[in-house]
């Protein structure tokens, strides 16, 4: 942390500008203590390290109060606390908010609203983020997350594949709340948009990405607008290359015939494997984190409705539980979210029968108004 309590109750904060001379001689002569548990403090003077105050006990405090610090969370939090100081919302350093024991990085206030902004840059638990979150709003503040750009790929520009694994679980929290995600870079001082999120299969997304360099940023935040038509267009393109090798892999190491689920419902529904309509395996807003490829699920469940003598229009919602466990798809709430949304998209294009045929501009069109989080 960088700001600590004096002997005298004063809150003091260490700056980058501070010289080296002038913390060694603090470190001998002065005695320093939590803002929030009151515990002694050590300052920490690196050549490499920027300096920060830390514990000099492990304690509980520790995990209430952000992390194990980074140096890339240090000096994330300096360059933020200069924007806001140059935006003039009067930016306080790791406050410490005592009716909900929370302290964010920072707070900052325009006209009669306070900002709690994290900059994240360690793992956290959906269920934590979403508990800090509400912590704030409980008090009338608005939460600002802001993640520490993860890696390479997610600095590109424009259209990019990424993936997000589970340990960035917390990630796809963010975006759902937020509708797209903040990255700040500390190596370039650059904040990265994660925006329009499409999940392919597993881990795999495409997305859009835009980035501002720290001091061109204004507040409110820019926010990201939804992809156009022809991005889309791009981006469907390169998820039909991904079907189609998907197809073309799983087919040709099949050696078990019919007892294969995916070549027993081509089969028994009388379709040609090089031949699939084109509303099976499209790709969901929805179908996050799953394992189990589009074409495979929506496959199955064309292949329960026509044994059930249902349609996409007479399937009621609440028998999709039943549809997953017949199909001995671990049922969970991202899978049953993706089959109700693909369920919506069939009833939108009309389909009957999965004999039906979709022009494919108006597939595109209804693909283009579902798929994406941000209102154009
Ligand atoms: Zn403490």
């Amino acid at each position: 942390m960088l700001v600590a309590l004096t002997e005298q109750q004063q809150l003091f904060q260490l700056n980058r500008s501070t010289p080296q001379e002038q913390l060694q001689a603090l470190k001998k002569t002065a005695q320093f203590y939590c803002p929030q548990c009151k515990a002694l403090l050590i300052l920490k003077i690196g050549q490499i390290k920027i300096p920060h105050f830390a514990h000099v006990k492990k304690s509980d405090c520790d995990a209430l109060f952000s992390e194990g610090e980074s140096y890339a969370h240090l000096l994330g939090k300096q360059h933020l606390q200069e924007l806001f100081q140059q935006l003039q919302l009067q930016p306080v350093l790791e406050p410490y908010l005592p009716a909900i024991q929370q302290r964010p990085d920072l707070l900052i206030t325009k006209g009669t609203q306070k900002y709690a902004i994290e900059f994240q840059c360690s793992r956290l638990s959906p269920q934590k983020y979403q508990k800090r979150t509400e912590g704030y709003k409980d008090i009338q503040i608005m939460p600002m997350w802001i993640i520490q750009t993860p890696n390479e790929q997610f600095k590109s520009r424009g259209l990019t594949k990424l993936s997000i694994n589970h340990t960035n679980a917390q990630y796809i929290q963010m975006y759902k709340n937020q509708k797209y995600l903040l990255s700040y870079d500390v190596h370039s001082r650059t904040f990265y948009y994660i925006s329009n999120l499409l999940p392919i299969h597993g881990q795999q997304y495409f997305g859009y990405i835009q980035s501002i360099p720290l001091m061109k940023q204004l507040f409110p935040f820019f926010v990201p607008k939804k992809i156009t038509e022809n991005q889309f267009k791009g981006m469907l393109t390169r998820f039909l290359a991904y079907r189609f090798q998907y197809l073309h892999a799983r087919l040709l190491l099949s050696r078990r015939g019919v007892n294969d689920t995916l070549l027993r419902a081509i089969y028994e529904l009388k379709l040609t494997v090089s031949k699939l309509p084109n509303f099976i395996g499209i790709p969901l807003s929805n179908n996050e984190q799953s394992d189990i490829f589009c074409v495979e699920w929506q496959l199955q469940l064309f292949y329960f409705m026509e044994r059930h003598q249902l349609t996409p229009q007479t399937f009621h919602l609440k028998a999709i539980p039943y549809f997953l466990e017949w199909s001995k798809m671990l049922e969970n709430d991202d899978l049953l979210r993706a089959v109700t949304q693909y369920l919506m998209v069939l009833r939108k294009l009309e389909i009957e029968t999965i004999h039906g045929e979709v022009p494919s501009e108006q597939l595109f069109s209804v693909l283009y108004e579902e798929l994406f989080a941000i209102p154009a």
